[in-house]
């Protein structure tokens, strides 16, 4: 059955059920209604015929003969009874209680009156028979009450009484509440039909397809988040297609190469030992080309798939960061370029030694090699807090970065090249990301896509800020242990 086709359903059984409950209680306060009524009308019919059994008590008329006499006076109103003081029925003119025990129940403040209440069987049915009386004299020493009886009306003649306007209310109510389930059911199975549309596009590769007309509703959140979830998977697939795209033309290249030179050599196109050494060196840096490339690839799937172990121990910059630059050197001095390190005293960090040097040596080599001839590499290292414990034990230091607030450890590495261009500033992180000049410079473009994911698994971050002419700076930081 249809979400639509429910809604209305319970809509309409909700109000059907509403509508017996207060069917059924309509009947039961009518009946008490109607008996108060019937009650009320004994016991003013009952008043003038206490003053003529008064005068014939007073007479010592038999009590038969006083109730032929009140019968004919009762008129259609009830049925004359005569009771004694402690329910005993004297006489009775229509129900045959006459010899029976009835319960007289005081009616105050009119103590004189009472009323009660007889279940009588008539048919083989049960019916209550009302009655209500008053004083109206002594007999044997006993007062006497005279009573008018009336059988109370079933309770199902008030139903049938209320039961034409109920119906035409309940059919009103049923019309308009169907009108209001159809509204609500539209209103909540257009959006949900919708939605289920859009996943069924998404499911067979419509990437594209979203929800439109999202509300602030529970149902409107659910298309925001589907759009926002098809929004990640069309990224996602889109990054994915490009990365298979990039990888293949990454090993195409190398692979044509290497294809090329090994074929020229098999077939003796290259015979002098001079041409055959080169075609084996290009072979060879190409070999080391893919390797680097499928080493970098293993890595980033390690990262991705979160089970690249992270060596975390306890790290001491001041050590490390000098001789990690210090190894890069000769790479500056071949290219004519200064490379300086600017050191404040370091907290210690918790990491991987391995893969921040990796990090600091990737930034190094880029600013190396995207500098400007004769240009300056600086690194700078900051923890700007912790001047006080310079001289102290590392005790005392992390104590300092407690007090002082000390939370981030900052290398920047700063360069004189050509900067990057601010559009491309936000992909320099992305897989196979390169920019023109790196084309020629031969990269692979996923230097800082895994020194991006190694920073982010040490609990940093890594950010850049380029202006063009004057240089770019690339900036990590690592929480203090
Ligand atoms: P690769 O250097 O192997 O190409 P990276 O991931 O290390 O790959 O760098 C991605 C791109 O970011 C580079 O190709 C280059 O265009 C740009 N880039 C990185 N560092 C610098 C820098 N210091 N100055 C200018 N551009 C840079």
């Amino acid at each position: 059955m249809s979400l639509r086709s429910r809604l209305i359903l319970t809509h309409v059984s909700v109000i059907l059920l509403t509508l017996v409950i207060i069917g059924v209680s309509l009947v039961y306060i009518l009946r008490d209604y109607q008996r108060q009524i019937q009650l009320a009308r004994l016991g003013d019919a009952v008043v003038p015929l206490s003053f003529q059994a008064r005068a014939m008590l007073l007479n010592d008329v038999a009590p038969r003969e006083i109730l032929n006499r009140l019968e004919t006076e009762a008129g259609g109103v009830g049925h004359v009874m005569l009771i004694t003081e402690k329910g005993l029925v004297l006489a009775d003119a229509a129900n045959g209680l006459t010899n029976r025990t009835v319960r007289l129940n005081r009616q105050i403040p009119e103590k004189d009156f009472f009323w009660g209440q007889h279940i009588l069987k008539v048919n083989n049915t049960e019916r209550v028979l009302l009655y209500v009386g008053i004083a109206a004299g002594k007999a044997s020493g006993q007062t006497v009450y005279v009573a008018l009886s009336a059988v109370e009306r079933p309770i199902l003649s008030a139903l049938e009484d209320i039961l034409p306007s109920l119906l035409v209310a309940g059919g009103i109510t049923l019309f308009l509440s169907l009108i209001a389930a159809l509204l609500l059911a539209r209103s909540i199975a257009k959006p949900l039909t919708r939605l289920a549309q859009a996943t069924e596009a998404v499911a067979r590769g419509q990437y594209d397809h979203r929800v439109s007309g999202t509300g602030g509703d529970e149902i409107g959140r659910l298309a925001a988040s589907f759009n926002a979830m098809a929004e990640r998977v069309q990224r996602s697939r889109q990054m994915e297609k490009d990365f298979v795209a990039n990888v293949s033309h990454e090993l195409k290249t190398p692979l044509t190469s290497i294809q090329g030179f090994s074929q020229a050599i098999l077939d003796g196109a290259v015979q002098d030992f001079s041409h055959v050494r080169r075609a084996a060196q290009t072979i060879f840096e190409e070999t080391a080309r893919m390797a680097r490339l499928v080493g970098d690839l293993l890595v980033l799937a390690r990262f991705e798939s979160g089970e690249m172990p992270l060596a975390m121990e306890t790290l001491d910059l001041n050590q490390l960061l000098p001789h990690w630059i210090e190894c890069l050197q000769p790479r500056a001095k071949s290219q004519g370029e200064t490379l300086i390190t600017v050191m404040d005293p370091l907290l210690p960090i918790a990491g991987d030694a391995g893969r921040l040097e990796q990090v600091v040596i990737n930034l190094v080599e880029n600013a190396i090699k995207y500098n400007r001839p004769g240009g300056t590499v600086t690194v700078t290292a900051k923890a700007p807090a912790v001047e006080s414990a310079t001289k102290s034990s590392v005790l005392a230091r992390r104590r300092a970065a407690q007090v002082l607030g000390t939370r981030w450890v900052t290398i920047a590495v700063t360069d004189t090249g050509a900067g990057i261009p601010k559009e491309d500033l936000p992909r320099v992180f992305e897989r196979f990301y390169r920019g023109d000049k790196a084309r020629v410079a031969g990269g692979t473009g996923l230097g800082l896509s895994i020194a991006h994911e190694i920073v982010a698994a040490h609990g940093g971050k890594i950010i850049v800020e380029s202006e063009i002419g004057r240089g770019s700076t690339f900036t990590v930081q690592l929480p203090v242990k």
